[in-house]
């Protein structure tokens, strides 16, 4: 089932950033052997080419040319691109000085490891200079693609959308400001080369501040104590994939995407390494405290039924409350023992109360009727303005 993205018939699956200094020569691993085997193995699951289904709703009608530029798809670069070892997918929201250093630092830990690695930006409507940035890198090196989302669709739904377009024996998903360091991000890749369907980082120490670190620690507990299926404390998004599995996850129909839910939910072989978080290297936060609670309150919905029963349950003990004391004011009127004038104060008391925690429950019942109103709409999960790719990248 097509669930995230739109498809309008007719329309072109992308578009090809073309720049005169994208001319250039077909490096040695474009023509190694075995990527080309294994493009054209049709038994390789990995190398399935994208469904036109799972294409996507873009904005713009050509392919666009630049001066000196073509738009591209010949027989030479269908030959030449194959499927890479590793694709890197990174959403990024105002991170104009972040990318090019992930970018550098990226490729010069994978080229010293022999990792052949595909880099995906997924531009979640940056109001800074980011997508210029993305095109510049793609236009620079043919291992960067770049998506760029028509507005910001949220930090969830651009890291869906980048599953969705990428293709690699293994996919990664790691934070476009270098919080996830590459270093560590080869190590994830090992891990997974030695058999895993999922290895992701689990945070042993973070450098945000006092306050953010104790929000991280109840947001993740409060997650994994409630959620029906378990969901690793202090693990985010960044984790290596393998290509099978990511496809499973592309599958699973929600529009509300809480991607390592969905993550822990599709089980399978699932290995946890420790890792260090960094610091931001620049820029800011875009995950405020307010975004951050929504992302917990996504969690807690879609994996959990625990605040509808808290509902119930407080719903129980307040009638069984008010039974009891309906009794007790029954027994005190026979006994004459009802002070005169008494009650107008605690029933005042008793309807702000009651009136209070109506509207508390009807609140839980909303924030699920209101997802479930999201989810009936069938909505993607992102628009995609521009797919820009190298004219030597891979497909
Ligand atoms: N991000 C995004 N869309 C958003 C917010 C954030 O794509 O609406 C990206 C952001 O650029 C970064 C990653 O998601 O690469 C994590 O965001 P951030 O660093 O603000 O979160 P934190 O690390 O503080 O949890
Ligand atoms: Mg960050």
């Amino acid at each position: 089932m097509d669930i995230g993205l739109l498809t309008i018939p007719g329309m072109p699956r992308s578009l090809v950033l073309s720049h005169p200094c994208q001319r250039r020569a077909i490096s040695r691993r474009d023509l190694e052997p075995k990527d080309v085997c294994q493009e054209q193995d049709p038994s390789d699951h990995h190398g399935e080419r994208p469904s036109r289904r799972s294409s996507e709703w873009t904005r713009s009608g050509a392919p666009r040319r630049e001066p000196g530029g073509s738009a591209m798809i010949s027989g030479r670069a269908s030959l030449i691109r194959a499927k890479p070892d590793l694709c890197v997918v990174a959403p990024a929201h105002d991170e104009e000085q972040n990318l090019p250093i992930l970018v550098r630092e990226l490729l010069a830990v994978m080229a010293q490891a022999s990792v052949a690695i595909q880099i995906l930006l997924v531009d979640d409507g940056s109001r800074d200079r980011t997508a210029e940035v993305i095109r510049q890198l793609v236009a620079d090196h043919p291992e960067v693609q770049g998506l760029v989302l028509a507005r910001n669709f949220g930090h969830q739904a651009a890291i869906s959308v980048g599953l969705r377009h990428a293709k690699g024996r293994a996919i990664a998903v790691m934070d476009a400001d270098l919080q996830d360091r590459p270093v560590d991000l080869l190590a994830l890749y090992r891990r997974w080369q030695t058999g895993a369907d999922v290895v992701y980082a689990v945070r042993r120490s973070r450098q945000e501040g006092m306050f953010m670190r104790a929000a991280y620690r109840v947001f993740y507990r409060m997650v994994a104590r409630t959620a029906n299926i378990p969901i690793p404390v202090d693990s985010g998004d960044f984790c290596v994939m393998d290509a099978r599995f990511v496809a499973q996850l592309n599958q699973l129909p929600e529009r509300l995407r809480y991607v390592r839910g969905l993550r822990a939910w599709l089980g399978g072989r699932q290995v946890a390494v420790p890792v260090d978080r960094d610091a931001r290297r620049a820029g800011v936060p875009q995950y405020t405290l307010f975004k951050l609670f929504r992302l917990a309150a996504d969690g807690l919905i879609s994996f959990s039924y625990v605040p509808l029963q808290v509902a119930s349950i407080i719903g129980f003990f307040v009638s069984a409350t008010a039974f009891m004391g309906a009794l007790t004011v029954l027994v005190w009127k026979f006994m004459g023992l009802l002070p005169s004038g008494a009650g107008t104060a605690t029933i005042a008391l008793s309807v702000l109360f009651l009136g209070g925690l109506q509207l508390l429950t009807i609140g839980i019942l909303g924030e699920y009727v209101g997802r479930v109103f999201d989810e009936v709409k069938r909505r993607p999960v992102a628009v995609i303005a521009e797919v820009l790719q190298h004219e030597n990248g891979h497909d």
